[in-house]
């Protein structure tokens, strides 16, 4: 039986791990930490459970290929799905834009918020209509595809082809002046930062207005364990605690992975389902570059990379109809010396198990960039400097939401703060990112293989490889890597 050492036990090396047992491959998990999931995770803090990733999981409609894609890898078998009212409720100025859930009701409300935007938001409407249609095509990649198959799926994607041709190029602040009500505006503008594609903000409501992007019961932590449990079943072997330091290469081929633990694994095929420039710099040590990610590592401004300070906060009593996820401005309150304008906040009512009884886990998500993390990591240089200003932005979180909602007034506490030098050391995030390129107006969209020039036994897997990154792609990818082992071995892919 050949073997298959996986670096990294993320969602995409759980992924990967499952189809190499379901394919007949031998396997093992190296992950660094103690726990598998990666970024798909939750820890417990002073009886609170803080889900750490989902907000939103792409292939909870039952029926559908990704649907079923997770079903296999034993994440949402039999999980029930909780679908909230909105994606987003967003505040400016006294007014209210929401992002309902039922696509008629969000036309309804903004029309009745704004009468004279008719035709903006009809079009905004329809756009999101005609790509409820578009599918995350999940069979294969474009790389194991024959023409008959890549021209089938060109003919699927045409909606998706046609929103990419009309808003790919128009930056969302663009998009955004098409509205004349300054809350929709406001709204449409800063649902994404600067630059970023309009297209993205259709492909989002799209899936989430038909109940293809929802959020699983039990939420991030459950999932990748649920996938951990199906890899043992399928006796595929983990080993914790266990980074990957150094590969031991000869002849166009890894022979060994050395780790931090000193343990030494060889094996015929290595999958690097880990943070890609770590994988290239670190492990690879820079000897194999790939022009795509250099040009893309090069240029964050047209390569932005999200990472983000999340504060969580326990209260004392529930929050009634509050929407699940609410945007409001704030004043006077800055980090690394920026203004910050609103604050997104979530709590998870529908999960009463993620709080003491009678209280409510409410989480704070703040989106850092490029000189947000460069501050970061300077600041981090100085442990009790970098606790300091993590407690003072707690508290400033703390006090705005007391301020826009005086009943929750000394109710609420700061129970834990992230910051993106938390994802840098738990998963060795380049940049503390939590997702991959997105698509801005002046950058291309990455789609690559994860093959390595002059390797002929290892690929990279993961969020990396394609946008917009996220769960879907590191569980896709992680199969399609097995695919390609598959071809490589002249076996029939099996998939389920
Ligand atoms: C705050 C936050 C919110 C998010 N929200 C969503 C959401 O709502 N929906 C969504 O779809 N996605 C979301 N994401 C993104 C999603 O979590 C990631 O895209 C996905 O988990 C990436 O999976 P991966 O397996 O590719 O990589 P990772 O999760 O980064 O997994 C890589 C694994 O490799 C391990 N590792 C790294 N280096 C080594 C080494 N040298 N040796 C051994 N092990 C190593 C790491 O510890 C980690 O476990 C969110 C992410 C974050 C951080």
């Amino acid at each position: 039986m050949k073997k298959v050492v996986i670096i990294g036990g993320g969602i995409a090396g759980l992924s990967a791990g499952i189809f190499a047992r379901i394919n007949g491959f031998e396997s093992i998990i190296l992950e660094k930490n103690h726990n598998l999931g990666g970024e798909c995770t939750g820890w417990n803090r002073q009886g609170y459970h803080i889900d750490g990733c989902i907000h939103w999981l792409v292939g909870t409609k039952e029926g559908t290929p990704i649907h079923d894609l997770w079903t296999t890898v034993g994440a949402l078998d039999g999980v029930e799905i909780f679908h909230p009212e909105s994606f987003l409720a967003f505040e400016h100025e006294g007014d209210t834009v929401h992002f309902y859930h039922d696509l008629n009701r969000l036309k309804s409300s903004w029309l009745e918020l704004s009468p004279q935007d008719e035709e903006a938001v009809n079009n905004f409407c329809q756009a999101i209509c005609q790509l409820q249609s578009f599918e995350v095509p999940v069979a294969k990649p474009m790389d194991l595809m024959s023409l008959v198959e890549k021209f089938k799926l060109m003919m699927a994607m045409k909606d998706a082809g046609m929103i990419m041709q009309k808003y790919g190029k128009i930056s969302l602040t663009e998009y955004a002046k098409t509205f004349k009500h300054p809350a929709l505006r406001e709204t449409l503008a800063s649902f994404l930062p600067e630059g970023y594609s309009a297209s993205s903000v259709f492909f989002a409501l799209a899936a989430f207005t038909k109940g293809q992007a929802s959020i699983p019961y039990g939420g991030s932590k459950a999932l990748a364990m649920r996938m951990e449990e199906r890899y043992l079943a399928l006796g595929g072997t983990i080993e914790t605690r266990c980074e990957a330091v150094e590969l031991v290469i000869d002849r166009n081929k890894v022979r060994r992975v050395t780790c931090s633990n000193g343990k030494t694994f060889g094996a015929d095929y290595f999958i690097a389902a880990c943070d890609a420039h770590m994988f290239y710099e670190r492990l690879l040590k820079g000897k194999y570059p790939d022009s795509a990610f250099e040009k893309r590592f090069n240029n964050p401004k047209d390569y932005p990379l999200a990472s983000e300070i999340r504060v969580a906060l326990g209260y004392a009593g529930t929050v009634g109809d509050l929407p699940r996820t609410f945007r409001f401005p704030v004043a006077g309150f800055k980090i690394h010396q920026k203004p910050i304008s609103h604050l997104t906040m979530t709590h998870y009512q529908h999960e009463p198990a993620f709080a003491p009884d009678g209280h409510t886990l409410i989480t704070c998500s703040i989106n850092q960039f490029h000189s947000d993390y460069e501050a970061w990591h300077a600041l981090a240089k100085d442990s009790r400097a970098y606790r300091r200003e993590k407690a003072r932005i707690g508290e400033e979180v703390l006090g705005a939401i007391e301020t826009r909602f005086p009943r929750m007034g000394g109710k609420l506490k700061v129970i834990d703060v992230t910051t993106p030098k938390t994802y840098e050391r738990y998963c060795n995030a380049y940049r503390g990112a939590f997702m991959p390129f997105l698509p801005t107006v002046r950058g291309k969209m990455m789609d690559h293989s994860g093959r390595i020039k002059g390797l002929d036994n290892i690929l990279l897997s993961g969020q990396w490889l394609q946008p917009p990154g996220g769960l879907p792609v590191a569980l896709i990818t992680g199969k399609d890597t097995i695919m390609r082992f598959c071809k490589k071995e002249k076996k029939q892919f099996i998939k389920c």
